[in-house]
Parts: structure tokens; C-alpha cells; sequence
């Protein structure tokens, strides 16, 4: 099916997107959630405003208070390659790493996925365990977000209808407390089923856990950080406070695996990811080809 006719808009700047943003219309990044939403006229923007020429939203930098900022239009591969994130956040590089297919990394952006807010995106499992935070404009001003705070239900976003995320701001981890990444996708490129994010304790910094593919929204496992920090976390108790915070928020089910399936996983990867963490297996081998 082809989509719905609708005007195009290819703003040359953030302040032109901002405008257009502000007159109505729909973000087009990588495309790779959008389009087939667009062929299947699933929904039907009046106008697409295509991101694609705006090189100032794409770019890895860091600075002296030991932040990485990440622009919104940076594409998952160049964010599994680059070489800063792969030794301060190599967290995130490995997240980068694990998603889809060559073609989707190469055309997918850091941005599309927190924006379009699947629940088992793999950035944003990663970027609420590292406690990043989300960088938004509109034609007022400039407003910070957790990026766990943007997630409200299932791909639904707290992201107001004029506001472009612009980058996301990561502090860089310790050393010794980089972190693990773990995932369960039978298709080599698809969506995970249950992922997983896990980032150690270190001085002055509390561990967090994010689970993504349980809930409508990724999870900050909030009790299970408390059972790793008092060293109870095992898959048995992991899997009780999964149950027990499963009876409040909304489950997420699909054909791949219903509410108990996902959280037996999620105990099982969170458990190997805080065993990893503690042995230091969690870093990983540079990217490879496919
Ligand atoms: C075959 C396939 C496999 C995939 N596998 C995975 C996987 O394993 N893990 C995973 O996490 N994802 C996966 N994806 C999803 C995808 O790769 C992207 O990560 C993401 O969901 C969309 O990014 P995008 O840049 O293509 O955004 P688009 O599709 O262009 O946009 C997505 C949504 O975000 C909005 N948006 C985009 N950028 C901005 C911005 N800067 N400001 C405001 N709004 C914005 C758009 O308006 C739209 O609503 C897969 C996709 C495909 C097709």
C-alpha cells in the first residue's frame, strides 16, 4: 500500500524545524518505525518534516565535566563505531550493537527510537540505566527530560506535539562500573523480546537497572537495584519483585510471549547481567561485521 498523500517540509536548520514543528506536522528521522506505519496508513500525517538535511542534530561530542552528548539525527551504527562511546558509555555501543540489521543501523536514529517509544527499544533500556537525559526544543526554549520519564504508555511519548528532541546527555561511567547490556531476540534482527540494562554501583553513584519488553513502558527496576545493593539479588527474589510490581503497571504481551514468559526471562538476564558485572565480563569485543 502506498501512504496517504501529505505535504513534505526539509528544514535546513533546528530553528527552521522548530517553526514548522510549531505550524503542525510529523518528524521523519531514520523512517524505520515511521514509514511502515506511513505505507500501512496506520496514521496519516497532513505533513512529514524530514530531518535529514539538518547536520547540526547529528554528532558525538564530549566535554570536561565528563558528559556525551549525542545528537538526535546519530545513527545507530555511527553510535555502536564511535570511538567515545565505546570507551565512556560502552554500554550504550553494545545496546547500539544488538540493534536490528545492518540496514536499520545505518538509517535508524537515537532520537526515532526514544521517540517513538516502543517498550523494548533497545537505546532506551541502555540510556535509563545510565541515567541520560533528553534535550527538547520548540520555538520557547530549551527543556531537559529524563529519558525515563519519556515514556508514558506503550509508544506513547511525553514529547509535546511542537517540542524536537534535539540530543540526549550521558554522563560517562567509571571504569570499573561500565555496565551490561543483554537481550533476548530470536530473529537476528528483530525487536527484542525482553532486554536488559544494568550499570553497577560506584562511589557517589547508585547502581539502576532498566528493563525494557514487561511493561507498556521500559522499567527502572528500582526494587531489584535495592536487592543488588544489599547483595539478595537472585533469580528468585529477582523474579518475585518482578511479579509483585507486575500486578500495578500494565503487562506487555505479544505472539512472541505472554506477562510470565517475559518475566521469567527478565530474571534469568538480570541475574546474568549482575553476575557479569561483578566477574567484569561485561565488556565486550569491538564491533564486528556483519
Ligand atoms: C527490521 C527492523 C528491525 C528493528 N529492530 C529493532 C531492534 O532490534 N531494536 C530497536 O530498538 N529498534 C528496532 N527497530 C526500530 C528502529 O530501528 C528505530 O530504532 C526507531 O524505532 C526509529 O528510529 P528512526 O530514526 O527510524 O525514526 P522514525 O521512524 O523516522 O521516527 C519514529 C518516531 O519518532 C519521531 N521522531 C523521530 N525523531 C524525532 C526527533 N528528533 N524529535 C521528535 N520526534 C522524533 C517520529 O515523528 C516518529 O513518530 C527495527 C526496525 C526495523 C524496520
Amino acid at each position: 500500500m502506498r501512504p496517504a498523500s501529505f505535504d513534505y517540509v526539509r528544514p535546513a536548520s533546528v530553528a527552521e524545524a522548530c517553526e514548522a514543528l510549531t505550524a503542525g506536522g510529523t518528524v521523519l528521522a531514520g523512517g524505520q518505525s515511521l514509514v511502515p506505519l506511513l505505507k500501512l496508513r496506520i496514521v496519516r500525517p497532513t505533513r512529514i518534516i524530514d530531518l535529514n538535511r539538518i547536520d547540526e542534530l547529528a554528532g558525538i561530542t564530549t566535554n570536561e565535566a565528563e558528559e556525551l552528548f549525542i545528537g538526535a539525527m546519530t545513527r545507530h551504527q555511527d553510535i555502536a563505531d564511535h570511538p567515545l562511546v565505546q570507551s565512556k558509555v560502552p554500554l550504550l555501543a553494545s545496546a547500539a550493537r544488538h540493534l536490528g540489521d545492518i540496514q536499520v543501523r545505518a538509517r535508524g536514529t537515537i532520537g526515532g527510537n526514544i521517540c517513538f517509544a516502543d517498550p523494548r527499544a533497545n537505546l532506551a533500556t541502555a540510556l535509563i540505566a545510565l541515567d541520560a537525559v533528553a534535550v527538547l526544543i520548540h520555538t520557547g526554549g530549551l527543556r531537559d527530560c529524563p529519558v525515563a520519564d519519556m515514556f508514558t504508555g506503550f509508544r506513547q511519548s511525553s514529547r509535546r506535539a511542537d517540542e524536537l528532541l534535539i540530543r540526549l546527555r550521558i554522563r560517562h561511567t567509571p571504569e570499573h562500573a561500565q555496565g551490561v547490556y543483554l537481550e533476548l531476540a530470536p530473529q537476528l534482527n528483530g525487536t527484542p523480546i525482553v532486554n536488559v540494562a544494568v550499570v553497577p554501583g560506584a562511589p557517589g553513584r547508585e547502581p539502576r537497572i532498566a528493563v525494557g519488553g514487561l511493561f507498556d513502558i521500559p522499567w527502572r527496576a528500582v526494587t531489584i537495584e535495592e536487592l543488588a545493593r544489599t547483595g539478595r539479588a537472585t533469580e528468585h527474589r529477582i523474579r518475585e519483585a518482578i511479579d509483585e510490581f507486575q500486578t500495578d503497571r500494565l503487562r506487555f504481551e505479544d505472539p512472541r510471549g505472554d506477562a510470565a514468559y517475559r518475566a521469567r526471562i527478565a530474571s534469568v538476564l538480570i541475574a546474568q547481567a549482575l553476575e557479569r558485572c561483578t566477574t567484569g565480563r561485561g565488556r565486550e569485543a569491538p564491533a564486528q561485521e556483519e
